[in-house]
């Protein structure tokens, strides 16, 4: 049956046809029809399946990215068009899932699509959160959060009817598992997201996302990441992670018996990948189930540790994850006798103390138990893995040189070109044909362009358009007004410290009173923020406020508005993501050097045409190796230097506060009475007081040099032709942060699935 027909006939089912459906009626029977054609579909096959772990899957809209990979989105558009819609218009019903919150979520999100495209058997292991982490409501001036919900009577959930019974202290609790299908790119695969949930869900909070943290049997899977400020939050994450994985290994061997397979037989034929420390406990959870089976414990041990890989996000030590050993007798005390030998089991390997499983105070360090017990550890970018090696885990990779590995990230072209950029890769695909859509490494035939000055413009326009779209965009949808012809200068990713936007906001401060001056640019300048701030994470909420409170002074002022706006977008996620990034000029990517492991935004920033203005930091690094020093904006100081610092801990920021009057000027700014009568004065005297007596992160340490750098991009910007030779060649390079690249290294070297 074509799909015009299995369309017609799912409308049919709703009582409706094409004509009268509303755009909402239309989007449920599309996902319907393309639900239905999904579970017809096959995962792919092979000796060895891979389950990937993770705590969130940040997937965005599926519609658009399913009919992509099924080979649709003309059939369909042609379909809707006919009956005077699109394909835009039906998505904007369609809700983002709310599964993930960040970057760790997202590179999940693109491995499931990279896996499927590659024809790799491969299912992704994770929790159904209902109200994600929040929505972000930021109208009275500082960041609220609501409950952010998302599944419909339709959704692109698959009920399985396949349940799993977790072993809590308190008893056992049902774990139902629930599907999403994961088409492959043109190839007639489908692999599976597996969804645990709790049988009987809590509605959400009526207002605010603060919720009785202790009815664990209904809100175990309510939120993403629920508060930890308080023992009773953070029982609850354990017992997310222990529902999480322990359903998980008993999927794992329920599917190892029906393929045939002995559980002795695991590392043969399972891989399991750990993203990152929140799936840890699946390691004694899998040795508890095969002991359980009969196998001796050390049998048990080697087994695990042949199966899984661990990958590590981050060297920001607050974000590595201890347990006290007194959680999990009371979350899951099936494992703790478990972890209990698995580190007199590390012990019998290594007298370090610095890479025990359990230390001395009873804590358990789920980092090392993931190292000791996985036979593959990895960094995420060249210099991330560097620094892991060097000094983070050096004890360990001292002790285990042949686990450690990098594997630099990538995102999926699929939805982050040829999805959100159409025009762009249509350009693209004018150029060079479009093998490229198969094997990203080809963009690079673009370099033969180079000099022509009639494609070079061609580029030029299509982010000419892209920001006419975006404008619009941000006019219906967040009520925001941005001048097309400005530069588009775009900060957007989670709000923390170490990302810096608080430099950034320095810098808005900083032209806001060069253009008071009548120091006025050639063009408009229009800085775009998106970003949320953990609830409990106050110096990230105060940031917020600040940049809130000097985007208001900056739009009301008749002397500066015509030359500087600030926008803070809303609630920022993939969709928003999908509508900034192929408009974007300059893409912010500004972290402390040392500490972004990777960053996967700039990547996809890259692909779309925006140049780069960052640090050394991440795949940072990656990139200017890549396009040449010529084609990236760098400033900061080096990661070696940064490291240095904080080794001799002699970093002082009121030196640099007190010995640069520029610099006095903008930071006593922050607390001006222009700036109080528009902002919650409790945030923005944080913000000041943090700059001049702490600044961890180091933001007056390169704030000069980010200043100068900056102004020197934007200049360039007037050169329309050499920019838009510098956008060729990001774009031409970006091939290599393909996440299909990344999965067939994973494949390569620690999975082995065929
Ligand atoms: C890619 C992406 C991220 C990661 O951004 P970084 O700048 O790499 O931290 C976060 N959120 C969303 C919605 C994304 O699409």
């Amino acid at each position: 049956m074509d799909f015009e027909n299995r369309l017609a006939r799912v409308l049919a089912d709703m009582g409706t046809t094409l004509d009268d459906a509303t755009n909402a009626q239309v989007f449920c029977a599309l996902l319907r029809a393309t639900r239905d054609l999904e579970t017809a579909m096959r995962p792919a096959a092979g000796e060895r399946k891979l389950y990937y772990f993770s705590a969130e899957f940040l997937v965005g809209r599926l519609l658009r990215a399913n009919l992509m990979n099924l080979g649709l989105v003309d059939e369909v558009e042609r379909i809707l068009s006919a009956h005077g819609t699109s394909l835009a218009e039906v998505e904007d019903s369609e809700p983002e899932p709310s599964l993930g919150n960040g970057g760790l979520g997202r590179l999940a999100a693109c491995f499931l699509d990279s896996i499927a495209s590659l024809g790799l058997p491969g299912d992704g292991v994770g929790l159904n959160y209902h109200y994600g982490l929040f929505r972000q409501d930021l109208s009275r001036g500082v960041q609220g959060e609501e409950p952010n919900p998302w599944i419909e009577p339709e959704s692109w959930l698959i009920d399985t009817g396949t349940s799993f019974s977790v072993p809590f202290g308190f008893g056992p609790l049902t774990a139902r598992m629930y599907d999403i299908e994961v088409p492959g790119y043109e190839n007639g695969v489908v692999n599976r997201l597996h969804l645990f949930d709790v049988e009987d869900p809590a509605p959400a909070p009526e207002h605010g996302i603060a919720f009785d943290k202790g009815d664990v049997r209904h809100s175990l899977t309510s939120f993403l990441y629920p508060d930890d400020s308080d023992e009773a939050g953070r029982l609850l994450r354990v017992y997310q992670q222990y529902f999480m994985v322990s359903a998980g290994a008993q999927l794992i061997l329920a599917e190892l018996e029906e393929r045939g397979f002995a559980p002795e037989e695991l590392a043969e034929h399972v891989a399991v990948h750990i993203n990152d420390t929140h799936p840890s406990m699946v390691i004694p959870e899998l040795v508890r189930l095969l002991t359980e089976r009969g196998i001796a414990f050390e049998d048990a041990a080697a087994i695990v540790e042949r199966t899984c890989g661990y990958t590590n996000h981050t060297i920001l030590a607050e974000a590595l994850e201890t347990w006290p050993m007194g959680y999990l007798e009371q979350v899951a005390p099936g494992i703790v006798p478990v972890i209990r030998q698995l580190d007199e089991l590390a012990r019998t390997r290594t007298g370090d103390e610095r890479v025990a499983v359990i230390d001395d105070s009873g804590v358990v360090h789920m980092a090392n138990m993931d190292v000791h017990f996985s036979h593959a550890v990895n960094g995420v970018a060249a210099l991330h893995t560097q620094i892991l090696v060097e000094s983070e885990m050096r004890p360990f990779a001292e002790l285990y040189p042949e686990k450690f590995s990098n594997k630099t990230n990538g995102i999926t072209f699929r939805r982050w070109l040829m999805g959100c950029n159409p025009a762009l890769a249509g350009l693209v695909t004018s150029a060079i044909g479009d093998g490229w859509k198969r094997d990203a490494a080809q963009l690079e035939d673009l370099l033969a362009l180079r000099g022509d000055a009639v494609f070079t413009q061609a580029l030029l326009d299509v982010k000419g358009q892209n920001k006419e779209r975006l404008a619009a965009w941000l006019r219906a949808e967040k009520n925001i007004q941005v001048d097309p012809h400005s530069i588009f200068d775009i900060q957007v990713k989670r709000m923390h410290q170490y990302k810096r936007q608080q430099m950034n906001a320095l810098y808005a401060i900083w032209k806001y009173l060069q253009i008071k001056r009548g120091n006025v640019p050639n063009r408009p300048v229009t800085m775009v923020f998106g970003a949320k701030a953990a609830p409990a994470y106050t110096l990230a909420k105060d940031t917020i406020a600040l940049l809130l409170a000097l985007s208001g002074l900056i739009a009301d002022d008749p002397e500066v508005s015509p030359w500087l706006r600030l926008v803070f977008v809303e609630n920022y996620n993939v969709t928003a993501a999908e509508h900034l990034i192929p408009a974007a000029d300059v893409s912010e990517q500004i972290s402390l050097a040392s500490k972004e492991a990777s960053g996967t935004s700039n990547m996809k920033f890259m692909a779309n045409g925006a140049l780069t203005l960052g640090t050394l930091d991440g795949a940072n690094v990656e990139i200017a190796e890549l396009v040449g020093r010529e084609n990236v904006y760098l400033f900061g100081r080096s990661s070696e230097d940064v490291i240095d610092l904080y080794d001799r801990g002699d970093y002082r920021p009121w030196d640099f506060w007190q010995s640069d009057p520029g610099l006095t000027e903008v930071l006593d700014f922050v607390c001006s009475p222009e700036l109080l009568a528009r902002g919650d004065a409790g945030c923005l005297t944080r913000v000041y007081r943090d700059f001049v007596a702490k600044d961890y992160f180091m933001a007056l340490l390169d704030a000069r040099d980010y200043v100068a750098v900056k102004e020197r991009c934007l200049a360039d910007y007037e050169d329309r032709l050499a920019w838009g030779e510098k956008t060729l060649v990001n774009i031409a390079k970006s091939g290599f942060f393909s996440s299909d690249r990344t999965i067939r290294e994973y494949n390569r070297d620690i999975w082995h699935l065929s």
